[in-house]
């Protein structure tokens, strides 16, 4: 088996990452009144749990992160690479730490959270993007 990784040990890194909103969507097996009638009987709605909607996370807008949010600005080189394989899904993170020494941070990134340098602002940039869609 061959696992190709996005980056190698050692390799400078920035991270991005995205504030999060709360976006209520409408219940479709209570039409929102979350009740459904079953038989004439009248029961809360078991999917919604009477609310009418269900509530999603949905990221809002994307950032990169500097020292101001965590401790990327001094861990920001590759030093541990996990790999996980289940069934069909490869899932590929970093631990980052400081060139040099032994210290890193305890935080895993995703693959797709990380970028060489100058790449970040364009995909955070693009991402944004996508979300005004
Ligand atoms: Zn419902």
């Amino acid at each position: 088996m061959e696992i190709k990784t996005k980056f190698e040990l050692g390799d400078k890194v920035v991270g991005i990452s995205h504030y999060t909103k709360e976006v209520l969507i409408p219940c479709l097996t209570c039409d929102r009144t979350g009740r459904i009638i079953i038989k004439d009987k009248n029961f809360e709605c078991p999917d919604c749990y009477g609310k009418g909607v269900h509530n999603e996370y949905k990221p809002e807008a994307w950032y990169i992160v500097t020292n101001n949010e965590g401790i990327l600005f001094i861990y920001d080189n590759v030093v541990k690479i996990d790999i996980d394989i289940i069934r069909k899904e490869t899932k590929i993170r970093y631990l980052l730490g400081r060139k040099y020494t032994n210290s890193y941070s305890g935080t895993l990134w995703n693959e797709n959270d990380l970028f060489r340098i100058i790449e970040e602002e364009v995909e955070c940039k693009k991402r944004n993007e996508e979300l005004k869609d």
